[in-house]
C-alpha cells in the first residue's frame, strides 16, 4: 500500500527537514498532534521497532540526538516534549515522534489521535531503550490489549479531567496552554527587567564613580562634583558628554527611580487641586473644608425622614444644631438633643409623666415636709438632672 510508504517518500524532501546526520533525519510531522511534532527516522531502511535489537542501541541513541538538536534549532523547550514510539505504528520505517505536551492542534481529530500519545500506547524512548538492552526485542501488543488502550477515556494528560468528548477535552487543552503561555510571558517580562538590572550593575566603567557602591540601587549616581573629585582620584578623563549620561541614567531606568528634586511637584504637600496662582498657598476659594462650621456642618442625627425604630445613634451621640462648642469636639456631652428625637420622647414620656405626675407631686410635698420638720442642710452631691428628669419630676401646672 503507498499511503504506508509516505514517510519514506517525503523524508527526503528538502520543506520538511528540520536537521540531519548521516545515520538520521529529523522531520516536520506532516499532520502535527501538537504545536509541535517532529519525527525521527534513520536513513537505513529499518521498518519498524518490532526488528530492532540490542545492536540498535547506538543508533536509537543518534535518533535522540538528533530529536534533541531538532527542538533546539526551533527554540522550544526540551521540557514541554514527549518522546517515544508508537506501539502499534501505521506508517513504514521506524520513527520516532517528537511531541510537544500540549496537544493543541486542528489535526487531532479523533480518540485514536490522543490515546496513542497517551496511554501504553506510547512507548518512551527510555523504556524501549532498556527493554532492548533487557529483552533485545520489543514484541507487539495482542490485538486486544490495543483495542482495550484505544477505548480508555480521555483523560488530560495535565491534571485530572477526563471526558468522553474530544471536543471538551481539546477545549480544556487550550486553557491549560493558555495559562502556560501567559505565565511564560510574565516570566520572559521578569527575566529581561533582571537581566536589563544587572547589566547596568556590571557597567564597571560607572562603578568608581558610585559613592553608594554599597547601596541596591545602582542607578543612584553621584552629584556631580563629586564625580569630579573621583574622577581625579581615580585619574580618569571624563568628557562633558560622559559626565552628564552618567548623572542622568537613560529614560527607562529613570522611569524606575524617585523623581529628582527638580522634577517634583512644585506644591509636594497639596496631593489635591493646584492653586491656580503663583503664590505660596491655596487662594481661600480653593481652601478643601476638612473641618467643621459650627452651624453648617457639625455633627447632625439620623434623616428626619427615615425614622423607624429607635434611633441609630445613643443619646450621648447627638449634638444640637444651635451648640457651640460641638460636643464631639470639646468632649462635653450635649446639652440639648434633636427636635424631633425629642418630641418622639416627649409623646412617649406624655402618658407616664401624667401617671407619675401626681405621685412625684405628692413625693415632692413629703420630701419638702420632711426636710422642714429636720431642718436638714443643703446635700453636697446634688443630681443635676436631666430635661428628661426635669420633666419627670417636675410639679404639675
Ligand atoms: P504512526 O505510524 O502512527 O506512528 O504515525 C505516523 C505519523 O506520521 C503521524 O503522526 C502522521 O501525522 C505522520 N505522517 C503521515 N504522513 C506523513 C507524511 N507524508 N510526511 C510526514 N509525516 C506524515
Ligand atoms: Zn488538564
Amino acid at each position: 500500500m503507498d499511503w504506508q510508504n509516505g514517510l519514506i517518500r517525503d523524508m527526503v524532501k528538502p520543506e520538511y527537514l528540520i536537521v540531519s546526520s548521516e545515520l538520521g533525519v529529523a522531520i516536520a510531522d506532516k499532520f502535527p498532534k501538537a504545536m509541535h511534532h517532529y519525527l525521527v527516522l534513520p536513513t537505513a531502511d529499518i521498518p519498524s521497532i518490532f526488528v530492532l535489537n540490542r545492536s540498535h542501541l547506538p543508533l536509537l541513541g543518534e535518533l535522540y540526538r538528533l530529536a534533541r538538536n531538532a527542538v533546539e534549532k526551533k527554540g522550544v523547550p526540551w521540557e514541554d516534549f514527549q518522546v517515544g514510539f508508537h506501539a502499534e505504528p501505521s506508517l513504514h520505517r521506524l520513527h520516532l515522534h517528537v511531541i510537544s505536551t500540549d496537544f493543541v492542534s486542528p489535526s487531532l481529530k479523533t480518540k485514536k489521535h490522543w490515546n496513542c500519545h497517551n496511554t501504553e500506547l506510547f512507548v518512551p524512548y527510555e523504556k524501549l531503550y532498556k527493554q532492548l538492552e533487557k529483552d533485545n526485542c520489543f514484541s507487539r501488543f495482542p490485538k486486544s490489549l490495543v483495542k482495550e488502550l484505544l477505548a480508555k477515556p480521555l483523560v488530560c494528560n495535565q491534571c485530572e479531567f477526563a471526558s468522553d468528548s474530544l471536543l471538551n477535552l481539546k477545549t480544556h487543552l487550550l486553557n491549560h496552554w493558555q495559562c502556560k503561555e501567559d505565565e511564560r510571558k510574565e516570566s520572559t517580562k521578569l527575566d529581561n527587567i533582571t537581566k536589563m538590572m544587572n547589566e547596568a550593575k556590571l557597567d564597571t566603567k560607572m562603578m568608581p564613580l558610585c559613592h553608594n557602591q554599597g547601596s541596591k540601587n545602582p542607578f543612584q549616581l553621584p552629584p556631580k562634583q563629586q564625580a569630579v573629585k573621583e574622577c581625579a582620584n581615580h585619574k580618569l578623563d571624563l568628557s562633558t558628554t560622559e559626565m552628564i549620561q552618567r548623572n542622568n541614567p537613560p529614560f527607562n531606568f529613570q522611569a524606575m527611580n524617585p523623581l529628582k528634586s527638580n522634577n517634583a511637584p512644585r506644591y509636594p504637600q497639596h496631593h489635591g487641586s493646584r492653586p491656580i496662582w503663583n503664590g505660596p498657598s491655596f487662594p481661600p476659594f480653593q481652601h478643601q473644608i476638612n473641618y467643621r462650621y459650627p452651624m453648617l456642618n457639625g455633627f447632625r442625627g439620623p434623616s428626619n425622614i427615615i425614622q423607624h425604630g429607635f434611633p441609630h445613634y445613643p443619646n450621648q451621640t447627638f449634638v444640637g444644631p444651635g451648640a457651640w462648642p460641638s460636643g464631639q469636639q470639646s468632649g462635653v456631652r450635649s446639652k440639648s438633643i434633636p427636635r424631633n428625637y425629642q418630641q418622639n420622647q416627649n409623646q412617649q414620656n406624655a402618658q407616664q409623666n401624667s401617671n407619675l405626675q401626681h405621685l412625684t407631686h405628692n413625693v415632692n410635698r413629703n420630701q419638702q415636709n420632711k426636710n422642714q420638720n429636720k431642718k436638714a442642710t443643703k446635700p453636697i452631691n446634688q443630681p443635676s438632672g436631666n430635661l428628661h428628669d426635669q420633666e419627670a419630676t417636675a410639679p404639675p401646672p
